[in-house]
């Protein structure tokens, strides 16, 4: 499937506008994209195998979205395939007291993905951008410095910092891809209607998740601004359509699965030194069969 239509590589001329929360291509039922996603997930096997064995690089998954819109859904059927050895998954809900006793991207970095490996962010350093921005009054119960708290340009300040931050994981052997689960607002009522009403998916819904749906548009406007000002070439953001889940996760699937090729991964070559010793551990090997059948007939 092409993704290439969702990905935002430079954020100048983005509009959320543009991209429909319904979308599915071509696809018109759920099977189609379920067999194609299957597919992905056993090439993502693949692909992580060799980000294992190369054990350089790694790979950071960023997933930012409104409640309901199925990040947590996409996460565990995308990385079902994978080893669970190679990937790291964290969420990132209200700050700690620890946490805000720091700068907003510590406790993520202390979380990145080691090399060889794959790190899920299910939120991220993001919602200093976003649910920060749509609630002045969170920013304004952070202990920073007064010129920082009550500087009119600290968003623009935070998304150079991102951006810094993102190069310089991308300088170091870190890609960094974002996705954003677009989902309507009418599909996200749908969505919590179905978990008040049905028992066992109460536990998924709470009221301050009413509360936050109340801020749409600002969100959609915090949002945008994220995205513009850090779709980067190297670290793009993708906007997916959220309102079918089957399409979501078929989209993410194909996503990682190119970021994984665009890295370009080799198993490591082994020196002539390495491949003379593994033919003397064979040689060892074998005359330790020869041995053992000796034993055995006396
Ligand atoms: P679920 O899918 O289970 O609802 P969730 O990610 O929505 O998962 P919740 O515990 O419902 O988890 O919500 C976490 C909340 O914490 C979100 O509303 C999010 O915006 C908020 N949050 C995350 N990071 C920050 C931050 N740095 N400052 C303030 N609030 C934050
Ligand atoms: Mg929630």
């Amino acid at each position: 499937m092409d993704v290439d239509k969702f990905r935002i590589k430079d954020g100048s001329s983005f509009d959320l506008g543009d991209h429909d929360a319904g979308y599915t291509a071509d696809y018109l039922s759920k099977d189609t994209a379920v067999k194609h996603m299957k597919a992905n997930i056993r090439r993502l096997y693949e692909l992580q195998a060799v980000l294992y064995a190369d054990n350089k690089r790694s790979l950071l998954i960023i997933f930012q979205a409104m409640d309901a819109a199925g990040k947590d859904g996409a996460i565990k059927k995308v990385m079902s395939g994978l080893n669970p050895q190679g990937t790291q998954v964290f969420s990132f809900k209200k700050p700690s007291q620890e946490e805000l006793d720091h700068d907003y991207l510590w406790r993520c970095s202390k979380s990145l993905p080691e090399r060889g490996r794959i790190g899920i962010f299910n939120r991220s350093y993001y919602e200093d951008v976003l649910i920060v921005r749509v609630h002045p009054a969170i920013l304004e119960s952070k202990n920073l410095p007064d010129p920082v708290k009550n500087d009119p340009d600290i968003w623009n300040k935070r998304y150079r910092q991102i951006r810094d931050f993102e190069r310089h994981l991308t300088e170091n052997g870190t890609k960094v891809i974002k996705f954003f689960l677009n989902v309507s607002k009418e599909e996200q009522k749908e969505r919590f209607l179905s978990r008040i009403d049905t028992p066992h998916k109460n536990w998924k819904f709470s009221s301050a998740d009413a509360r936050e749906r109340g801020f749409w548009d600002r969100y959609m406007e915090a949002y945008t601004e994220a995205i513009r000002n850090t779709a980067t070439d190297e670290s793009p953001w993708y906007v997916l359509p959220a309102d079918h889940k089957w399409f979501t996760r078929l989209a993410v699937s194909e996503a990682v699965a190119q970021a994984l090729e665009s890295m370009d991964l080799r198993y490591p070559t082994m020196t002539e030194e390495h491949l003379e010793n593994l033919q003397l551990a064979k040689e060892m090997l074998l005359k330790e069969d020869g041995e053992g059948s000796a034993a055995s007939q006396t």
